[in-house]
């Protein structure tokens, strides 16, 4: 590639590359930041500064950055067969071999896979699939999906729906229909009306209250499925109450709706199992969305694990003539395959989930520790997926108003002394890569504490 120097890449970046997720109200005039190199757990930009990576990239560098045993897995399958397409009787080894893989990681009789080239669009894909299962299996009005506010599950049209962040709704349409439907995020911190002073087990069978009541009222045969993060990210690192997931599959199964856990920021070790789902809350999904620590971030995949039972009912022979019509030109991409099989063969060489079961019970602990400060309202999340929520005032809860600007004071802070977290409204997530050592997690925390403590002299 032609070099060129960082002022150059910005005029190409701002005149032409449409940033996702982007105030263009401020784009033009602050700029980006150029990320030039990656290894191992620090980033560095283009003035040559290196970072402590907070976020994994966008949780999902879980092994760490610039592995080389990675580039020549990527390159060996260009090598050999970059791609043919794996539609009708075609296939291609590594596709085979990770779906054989991801079965045997998978929980229960999660056992068949549906590739995609991401998260969304494995949500997206799910969706069409359930629909045609119930199709197929007479029961046509069963369309409807329950998902929750606060929730992410992606960018494409479905996803966004599904997508519970109200902030991402702006002059975006919704899908003219009835079949998303939304009801509580489970939010320890910041409870519905009714549900403040509870127990936690009360807020649980609360919240599973609210869910049966919706089914009831939509009509239980109109409604295919429930999706649900373990635990939620982009909508604030939500911990849900204790038994909470169990008892939302138990309702599943009374009214016969499927359990989607979207496993894209949980799966691959970030909470110390392949899977969260029942290593850590003990419930069986129906399906398994998984995409970013797949692969590690080095190349895009996504993937729908699905249950034998739906299995069953998609491969069915439909008609004459009648096909399986769903599948993209990179389901199952070689390259990105092998790319996957590798990440899985250096996270079990590595031990990086039992890694995880250490250090990341210590970053959390760490993490926890900052709850003195006056302005931490609320320590939360599990392991390497951390969140901390700022407020004005701690005994009301009360957010800092947009102005205060808040978390992107606590970015720049962090950024200045060297660590890279992620501000969203007024909380700032932490989600580094899984190889972090226990030096570096005290690094975060002795660095974001300082930052917390330099945003509230900004704001005497
Ligand atoms: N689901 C969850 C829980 C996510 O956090 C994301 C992305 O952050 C997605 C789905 C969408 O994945 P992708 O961005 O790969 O399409």
């Amino acid at each position: 590639m032609k070099s060129y120097s960082p002022e150059q890449i910005w005029e190409m970046d701002k005149n032409h590359f449409i940033h996702p997720y982007t105030d263009f109200a401020t784009f033009k005039d602050e700029g980006s930041q150029v990320v030039t190199g990656a290894k191992g757990t620090s980033i560095t930009d283009s003035s040559g500064k290196s970072y402590l990576d907070g976020i994994a990239g966008l949780w999902c560098v879980n092994i760490g950055h610039g592995r080389e045993e990675m580039a020549n897995a990527i390159a060996d399958q260009v090598m050999q067969m970059e791609y043919f397409n794996p539609f009708g009787h075609s296939t291609n080894t590594p596709g085979s071999i990770l779906a054989a893989k991801l079965a045997e990681l998978a929980p229960g009789d999660l056992n068949h896979v549906f590739y995609t080239c991401g998260g969304s669009t494995a949500i997206d894909s799910t969706i069409r699939l359930i629909h045609f299962y119930n199709n197929v299996r007479g029961k046509p009005d069963k369309k409807k999906i329950i998902s929750r506010n606060d929730a992410y599950h992606g960018s494409t049209y479905v996803a966004a729906n599904l997508t519970g962040i109200h902030a991402t709704k702006y002059s975006f349409d919704r899908i003219a229909n009835d079949w998303i439907n939304h009801v509580s995020a489970a939010n320890l911190y910041r409870r519905p009306l009714g549900a403040e002073n509870l127990s936690e087990a009360e807020y649980t069978q609360f919240l599973v209250n609210e869910f049966e009541n919706r089914i009831i009222q939509l009509g239980a045969d109109s409604v295919a499925a429930f999706i649900a993060e373990p635990i939620m990210g982009a909508g604030g690192v939500l911990v849900a109450p204790e038994g909470y997931h169990k008892a939302m599959k138990a309702i599943c199964e009374k009214y016969d709706i499927l359990y989607i856990a979207d496993e894209v920021v949980t799966g691959f070790g970030r909470l110390g199992h392949f899977f969260a789902s029942k290593a850590i809350y003990d419930m069986q999904p129906d399906i398994i969305i998984s995409a970013k620590g797949i692969t590690s971030g080095y190349i895009p995949l996504g993937a729908a694990i699905i249950s034998e039972k739906i299995y069953q009912v998609i491969s069915k022979p439909q008609c004459e003539g009648g096909l399986f019509s769903m599948g993209f030109t990179y389901t199952g991409h070689p390259v990105a395959c092998s790319a996957a099989l590798k990440n899985i063969e250096i996270m079990e060489r590595e031990n990086i989930c039992e890694h995880v079961q250490q250090v990341g019970a210590y970053f959390q602990e760490q993490i926890c520790s900052l709850a003195d400060l006056p302005i931490v309202g609320d320590c939360r999340g599990s392991h390497l997926m951390m969140g901390v929520e700022f407020v004005a005032d701690k005994t009301n809860k009360t957010p800092f108003p947009m102005e205060a600007e808040i978390s992107k004071r606590l970015f720049e802070h962090c950024a200045k002394l060297g660590l890279i977290v992620r501000p969203i409204g007024n909380i700032i997530v932490m989600s580094p890569p899984l190889t972090i050592s226990r030096e570096e997690s005290d690094f975060a925390t002795k660095t974001f504490r300082t930052s917390i403590e330099k945003t509230m002299d900004d704001l005497k």
